[in-house]
């Protein structure tokens, strides 16, 4: 975010495009129709990320003919998640919706993200209940859904849907790198902020292709992983590390109890306790336990140490509000 104040009237919209060149126009001339309607000023924030289809060449065009036009061009694909970043850093308005730029989110929502926001939300995330995509990206998507909604306790359908509207003060403290544009309401929510969701229209593609295919399900499970590390843990890894860790330690030691048991067993009476290949088994993964338990809690620390050291390049907390 800009570091200057938001601006109160201003609706910024934040559009990533990858290849989208047949899109733009027709988006803009939607945008615009819906923009009539509005109590706001609307700017346009277009970040081309890296296109190779001159979807670049339609952006300054669109920018020639209409002042609410703004661009940025990544020199190369950075993904949506760099998009979204240097378009939140570059918005100035005081409430920010971010949209897919292929006509799939339908512009004419916007008035309902802002009706949601006055409700008391500082993040709206759209769920596109009926959704026009092919199966093998919806069926994927409502496991990721669930999945995540239990492990990070924040409750959505559609964790990762392109259209979600913000309150600035909310985005300044959201930080995307990676692929982490989906997960930005548990981000937001790890943070405080009130998140609510929407149903809204969604369509299917007219031009060009998803820039996503299989590839998404194992990286946004690995992702959901990192996450739910990130927002439960981050500023006490060892807590989550040591614990695993003296658990292993602990399964190991009772290992090792086990063949002293035994050996005294067999000093007292040689024929009696297990035997050598029981014996050697129960060595093994105790051994194992134990090293794998020091392990973890060695990695805890130097979690820790680089915890300690700067926690995630935000506050260690989140004011709603002062007094004087
Ligand atoms: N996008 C982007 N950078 C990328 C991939 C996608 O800016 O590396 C944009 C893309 O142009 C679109 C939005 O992100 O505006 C969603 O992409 P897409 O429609 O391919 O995803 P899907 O709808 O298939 O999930
Ligand atoms: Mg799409």
């Amino acid at each position: 975010m800009p570091d200057s104040v938001p601006d109160q009237s201003l609706l910024s919209l934040v559009i990533p495009v990858y290849n989208e060149r047949e899109s733009l126009a027709p988006l803009h001339a939607e945008i615009g129709e819906v923009a009539k309607q509005l109590p706001w000023r609307v700017e346009i924030l277009f970040i081309d990320d890296g296109s190779q289809d001159n979807s670049w060449k339609v952006i300054r065009e669109l920018a020639s003919h209409d002042v609410r036009v703004r661009g940025i061009r990544f020199r190369r694909n950075f993904g949506k998640a760099a998009a979204l970043a240097a378009g939140f850093a570059a918005a100035g308005g005081q409430v920010v919706i971010t949209m897919d730029a292929d006509l799939q989110d339908d512009p004419h929502e916007i008035p309902r993200f802002l009706a949601k926001l006055d409700e008391g939300y500082d993040v709206v995330s759209g769920w596109k209940k009926i959704r026009y995509d092919p199966w093998h990206k919806v069926f994927p998507s409502r496991v990721f859904n669930t999945l995540l909604s239990f492990l990070t306790g924040v409750h959505l359908h559609d964790h990762n849907c392109g259209m979600k509207a913000y309150r600035a003060e909310a985005l300044r403290e959201l930080h995307l790198y990676g692929e982490m544009h989906r997960f930005v309401p548990v981000l937001a929510f790890a943070r405080g902020f009130r998140v609510g969701e929407l149903v809204i229209h969604h369509r299917p593609r007219r031009f060009g292709y998803s820039k996503y295919g299989w590839k998404r399900f194992i990286k946004g499970g690995l992702d959901v992983i990192t996450v739910r590390l990130l927002t439960g843990f981050t500023r006490r890894p060892q807590h989550f590390l040591g614990a695993w860790g003296l658990g292993f330690l602990a399964v190991g030691f009772f290992g090792f109890l086990l063949l002293l048991l035994n050996l005294m067993v067999r000093l007292l009476d040689p024929q009696a306790g297990a035997g050598v290949a029981a014996q050697l088994a129960v060595l093994i993964i105790a051994v194992g336990l134990t090293l794998l338990g020091a392990q973890c809690l060695l990695t805890g620390l130097i979690a820790e140490m680089t915890v300690a050291r700067k926690w995630f390049a935000n506050e260690p907390f989140s004011i709603a509000e002062t007094i004087r």
